[in-house]
């Protein structure tokens, strides 16, 4: 069985002298009774959906179905190619990634939920953009998407991933740490140092709260997977430069969950607080549903 804490992830990953990508992919194995390439062939069909939800709203401009949200990602894209960014092509083509896929998921097309469909442009923003960068191959992010999973079983196991629980630090906030544990590792990190990774990121986010506008996972749900995106990249460099997290992963991820739990009802995916009750968030709420129901 998986185990139940960071602690012991570590501790088994060095007892073994393995990664946690490995430790999953082994455990994936053992649960599920298939063969090694039967799993990462399993994990190879979510990259490719994963290529194709990240570059898709990039290629041509793809609206919701709610007309809230849409042509950002083909918009930053074209922003990128004037080499005239201040952060960098690098950053600001992951930040299209991040959007692409969370536009294709408001227009109803295939993404992964990665942990969640909410939170589903993080991590193949990173994980493609850091692939890239590093010339790393498929098989190497298939790796990477195998270690994000095994970070993202500790957390469910001891906190949540969903808005409606845990305010949007457990969606998007978990996304990212995966993504971040997730690079770290393909950066030749420690399962110590990828868990440092996704515990800085995950206090970076601490008490977000889960807002929708119209209760539709749009706005500002499209804009914080490019934040996501941002902490877990930034957060690789940081830990790979030797920057540790005082406070450890689990006792973070436990943070994460009382803070959760704290959170009152209306920031808790109701959208009956936070930026959803907002005055131009009521009448765009207005305005959708008055035009679905004269249809
Ligand atoms: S705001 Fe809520 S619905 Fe939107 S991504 Fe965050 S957790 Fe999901």
């Amino acid at each position: 069985m998986f185990v139940s804490s960071g602690t012991e992830l570590i501790d088994i990953c060095k007892k073994e002298d393995i990664t946690i990508g490995e430790y999953t992919i082994r455990e994936e194995m053992a649960r599920s009774e298939l063969s090694r390439e039967d799993v990462e062939s399993r994990m190879r069909k979510n990259l490719h959906v994963m290529l194709s939800s990240s570059s898709l709203a990039q290629e041509k401009e793809v609206k919701s179905v709610s007309g809230l949200i849409g042509g950002d990602a083909f918009r930053i894209r074209k922003y990128a190619e004037n080499n005239n960014t201040l952060t960098g092509d690098f950053m600001v083509r992951a930040m299209a990634r991040a959007i692409s896929s969370s536009e294709v998921n408001a227009a109803m097309g295939r993404i992964v939920a990665s942990p969640t469909a909410g939170s589903c442009g993080i991590l193949p923003a990173v994980i493609i953009s850091a692939a890239e960068r590093l010339n790393k191959t498929e098989d190497d992010m298939i790796n990477s998407l195998f270690t994000a999973s095994g970070v993202g079983i500790i957390i469910a196991k001891n906190a949540t991933l969903a808005g409606a629980e845990g305010g949007c630090q457990a969606e998007c906030g978990s996304a990212a740490a995966m993504g971040a544990a997730a690079v770290v590792e393909m950066m030749g990190g420690t399962p110590e140092q990828a868990l440092n990774a996704a515990a800085i990121v995950l206090k970076n986010i601490l008490g977000l709260v889960c807002d929708p506008v119209a209760g539709l996972v749009e706005v500002p749900c499209a804009k914080r997977n490019i934040a996501g995106a941002v902490s877990a990249l930034t957060t690789a460099d940081l830990v790979m430069a030797g920057v540790a997290s005082k406070i450890p992963f689990d006792e973070v991820v436990w943070a994460m969950y009382k803070v959760g739990r704290q959170l009152p009802t209306e920031l808790r995916e109701t959208a009956q607080g936070g930026i959803a009750i907002t005055p131009t968030a009521q009448k765009l709420k207005d305005e959708i549903f008055k035009e679905k129901n004269t249809l």
